[in-house]
């Protein structure tokens, strides 16, 4: 292999391939930094005193992960076991030498490449010939001079990113190749294995690539590639949205260029598999749209198959092999379409691909309509106000729960339209009732994208202006979920709603995985304990210890605490006796019409 003699040498012949890099001038900065934070620098040398001296001058030149090993028989096993990204070799070794472990490293195909500076305080040229012809990456003299040594390692270092960018990254798009995606696969199944989560794999083709390639040019292909590559980034970056707050790995950073025009996107977490089908729709409608080649407009046609774990295959090959199949299915049937490898899937996916659709024609023609659940103070078993549940009554007089619909309508975006919709109707039936004399407190569900994609601060602002209700007559629910997307941002919108003065209440608390830190920087009022701790509370004392423990924290922040889903007395006792405040639940009154709703306010306050 030939040198790099210095780092710009270097930069040079990497800045054509990597993608990243070269619009961003701190990059070299900061990568060189993250490469010396990260690294792992090994020695073997039978001398300790001059490895604890390298040590000492490599750690003053910022690098900080460092294996020594004094007993050259063990260097090869040491190798393997921790897998360096540099190795400095002593050459005159007892018992084993650097020019034996040299042979035996170049033989073993997973070391073939590892960067290896030998150390050597003979000048003799044989012994540097002799370990050139074995495969030494560079050489330094002993006694070790610094900043050779800082040069020699920083120098190695970046050429092995190299080496990895050219074999681990598609050249031209600059995404993890075909090698590093079954690599990332086979791992990413393992950890969805022991976490027990599932992992959908999509599989992206494109007709017509090949022959466009062929009237174009390489070129032309290779921007062509570039800008699908483009568009699959921002269509699952939209998505993210969704992805991050309901599943636990962002999808963003998962898609790959498998050469040609081949791509595939791995979405672990997805919750259902069926899910993955709504971002192969984006992808779908992103990638569709055509692509301006020398002034002329083309159209590649997308195909996307689909392969989950657990549900198709439990390892990577077999899952890759099936994402594939499904992608050639897509295809023969004309192409432009999803296509799950299992067949129940797909039906499942038809299923809800009508029932978005159907919801958007339900919110055009009112079949969406609200109803309330009460809540009740434990101190004297008072109604203090109640919940606003969305319900869906279909053309057939059916109803749908909002747990099968609410999902759809925030994967689908249709939350934003539908949350005003509620917003609105909640509106209206406070000045209502304010009109027939009873003035109460309304709660409202709040989805995430209502937050990111709409000015919720201005549309409830003006909404109770137009019905003239006091601000302080709503109560706006929020799940701890919305603070991992975008913290300051949430704190900041909670706080403008919080001095236009409405209540903030923290819904189904303890199921969203966050830090407790944030509680402290939300201006809430409320903190509802979700419902599956209160189910059990009487027979586990785990879950009587979590209610009690977050009753207590939550008075401590000077917040109100309300049970949700108390459906007995055992229930109320225990909650009562811990000093919680309100509670909501079916053994009070399960959610019924703004009618019912009315005449129980009435009778309660014997008007
Ligand atoms: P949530 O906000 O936590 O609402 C409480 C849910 O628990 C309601 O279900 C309610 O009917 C149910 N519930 C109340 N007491 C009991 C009980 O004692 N036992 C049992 N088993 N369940 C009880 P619902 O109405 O089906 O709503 C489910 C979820 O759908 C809500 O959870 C909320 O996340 C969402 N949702 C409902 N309406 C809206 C809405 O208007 N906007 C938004 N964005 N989401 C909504
Ligand atoms: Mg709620
Ligand atoms: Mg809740």
């Amino acid at each position: 292999m030939r040198l790099m003699s210095n780092i710009d040498e270097l930069d040079n012949a990497t800045g054509k391939s990597s993608v990243k890099v070269e619009s961003d001038p701190g990059y070299r900065l900061r990568d060189d930094f993250e490469r010396m934070r990260r690294a792992l620098i090994m020695m073997v040398d039978d001398e300790p005193l001059t490895m604890n001296v390298v040590r000492t001058l490599l750690e003053d030149a910022g690098y900080q992960r460092f294996l020594l090993e004094q007993d050259s028989t063990r260097a090869i096993e040491q190798i393997k076991t921790s897998q360096p990204d540099v190795l400095l070799l002593d050459i005159m070794m007892p018992e084993v030498d650097g020019f034996q472990i040299l042979s035996e490293l170049r033989r073993l195909e997973e070391f073939a490449h590892l960067p290896v500076i030998v150390l050597t305080s003979s000048s003799s040229a044989d012994s540097k010939l002799k370990a050139l012809d074995l495969g030494a990456t560079d050489f330094l003299a002993k006694p070790v001079d610094p900043s050779e040594l800082a040069l020699r390692v920083r120098n190695t270092l970046a050429a092995k990113a190299y080496q990895d960018q050219l074999a681990y990254y598609d050249g031209v798009t600059g995404l993890p190749n075909r090698k590093l995606f079954l690599d990332r696969c086979e791992w990413s199944i393992e950890r969805a294995m022991r976490e027990e989560f599932s992992v959908a794999l999509l599989h992206i083709v494109f007709d017509e690539y090949q022959r466009i390639r062929e009237s174009f040019g390489p070129q032309a292909g290779d921007q062509v590639i570039t800008e699908l590559s483009r568009r699959l980034d921002s269509s699952l970056r939209s998505s993210d949205v969704v992805g991050r707050v309901h599943h636990e790995v962002s999808s963003v950073g998962n898609l790959y260029c498998l050469g040609g025009s081949e791509f595939s996107v791995m979405l672990p977490s997805i919750g259902e598999g069926v899910n993955a089908s709504l971002v192969g729709q984006r992808i779908l409608e992103q990638v569709s749209q055509p692509i301006v080649i020398e002034g002329t407009e083309v159209l590649l046609k997308p195909s996307v198959g689909i392969s989950t774990f657990p549900h198709d295959a439990i390892d990577a090959t077999t899952l890759v092999s099936l994402a594939v199949s499904a992608s050639g299915q897509a295809q023969a049937s004309g192409g432009g379409r999803v296509q799950f490898y299992s067949s129940e899937m797909n039906e499942a996916s038809v299923g809800r691909l009508r029932l978005e659709s159907e919801m958007r024609r339900a919110l055009a023609e009112q079949e969406f309509f609200m109803v309330y659940q009460p809540k009740i103070s434990l101190d004297d078993e008072r109604i203090v106000g109640a919940e606003a549940l969305v319900r869906w009554k279909m053309a057939d007089g059916s109803i749908v729960s909002p747990a099968d619909f609410i999902p759809i309508a925030e994967e689908s975006g249709l939350i934003v339209p539908l949350g005003s919709w509620i917003l609105e109707a909640v509106c209206r039936q406070i000045a209502e009732w304010n009109r027939q004399g009873i003035r109460t407190h309304v709660a409202v569900n709040i989805s995430a994208r209502q937050f990111f994609e709409s000015d919720l601060v201005g549309i409830i602002a003006r909404l109770v202006e137009k019905y003239r209700v006091d601000p302080g007559q709503l109560t706006l629910e929020v799940t701890e979920s919305l603070m991992m997307e975008d913290p300051r941002l949430v704190v900041d919108l909670l706080h403008r709603l919080k001095d236009r003065g409405f209540m903030i209440s923290i819904d189904d608390f303890g199921t969203g995985y966050s830090s407790l830190s944030y509680l402290k920087d939300l201006p809430a009022d409320e903190l509802k304990i979700d419902r599956a701790f209160i189910m059990d509370v009487e027979a586990s004392h785990e879950d009587r210890a979590m209610v009690n423990a977050i009753v207590f924290m939550a008075h401590e922040l000077g917040l109100r605490v309300c049970a949700e889903g108390v459906e007995n007395s055992a229930q109320l006792k225990f909650l009562r006796s811990i000093e919680c405040d309100v509670c909501q639940g079916f053994h009070f009154s399960r959610p019924v019409t703004p009618e019912v709703l009315w005449e129980k306010l009435r009778q309660a306050r014997g008007a």
